[in-house]
């Protein structure tokens, strides 16, 4: 995959090119990746990339010449990119955009600075919008970051173990269950006796239910009324099913006892 960034920052990308899973894709030639300056492309002896908006009021915008000139320039050399500008009114980035972004040949990403872009950008040279979240960064650049960081993992061959994206949170709808590395008891507390066991049987149970509960304690909405309500996720199993209605009566059976032990009088009670 051929990765292009559109900044007028390009300093602030060395640093991520060159550590990590992103060093590795790149030496292993799985990605190619450059941060090009929109600068370069801004006519004038002093390269001016902004310029007060129509109509009035505070800040800047981008111009629209040097950007087009540098998404041209960037789609000759990698026709078969897909174009994306990062900006908080785009399509709200998560695990499933990463995947489909993952199978592209090419991306060239446009980092928006001051108030944004010019809106004619948007219209005739931009493919798609994406957002990191519903917060306001004051550039592009760290979300095309994140964006990459997230899209290289998930390049086939990128990641030693060829399943450990496979079983990434989000990658089964779930989030991830807990890891546990040496020493086996730590300031006190020990690691899950299946571990340990060898059982890989019981350790997949093992994982599937801690995953379930960390989406049941953590993020109950990716539970909630899907595939009604979240088309995205496929349907709970019926494994996963047993699992949450075994802990729904664990529960009310602690609730029972609690009760029969004649727990907290009611409210109001004397
Ligand atoms: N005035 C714009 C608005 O309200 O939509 C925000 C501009 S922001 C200060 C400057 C640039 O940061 C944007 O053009 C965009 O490239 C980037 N940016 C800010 N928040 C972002 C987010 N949540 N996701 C992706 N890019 C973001």
């Amino acid at each position: 995959m051929d990765i292009t960034v559109l900044t007028i920052f390009p300093e602030m990308f060395p640093g991520f090119w060159e550590h990590g899973i992103i060093r590795r894709a790149i030496e292993g030639e799985a990605i190619s990746a450059s941060a090009v300056n929109i600068r370069d492309y801004a006519e004038g002896r002093h390269h001016v990339t902004d310029d007060r908006p129509y109509g009035g009021g505070c800040g800047m915008v981008m111009k629209p010449e040097p950007l087009s000139a540098a998404i041209r320039a960037a789609r000759e050399k990698h026709p078969w990119s897909r174009t994306v500008l990062l900006t908080p009114q785009g399509r709200v980035f998560d695990q499933r955009a990463a995947r489909e972004l993952s199978q592209l040949d090419g991306l060239i990403f446009v980092c928006g600075r001051y108030e944004g872009v010019d809106e004619r950008i948007i219209e005739d040279y931009i493919d798609e919008e994406i957002s990191i979240g519903d917060y306001v960064l004051t550039g592009g650049e760290i979300a095309a970051m994140a964006v990459i960081d997230a899209v290289v993992r998930l390049i086939p061959g990128v990641l030693g173990g060829e399943d450990s994206a496979g079983k990434d949170s989000f990658s089964e709808d779930l989030l991830e269950h807990a890891h546990y590395t040496r020493p086996p008891h730590f300031e006190g507390t020990p690691v899950p006796e299946v571990l340990l066991s060898g059982n890989h049987a019981k350790i997949e149970q093992w994982r599937l239910e801690s995953g379930l509960i960390r989406t049941f304690l953590k993020r109950p909405d990716l539970l909630e009324n899907r595939p009604q309500n979240r088309p995205q996720n496929r349907p709970l199993t019926r494994e996963e099913i047993d699992i949450l209605k075994r802990w729904c009566r664990e529960i009310e059976g602690i609730i029972q006892s609690q009760t029969l032990c004649g727990a907290d009088p009611p409210s109001g009670g004397q």
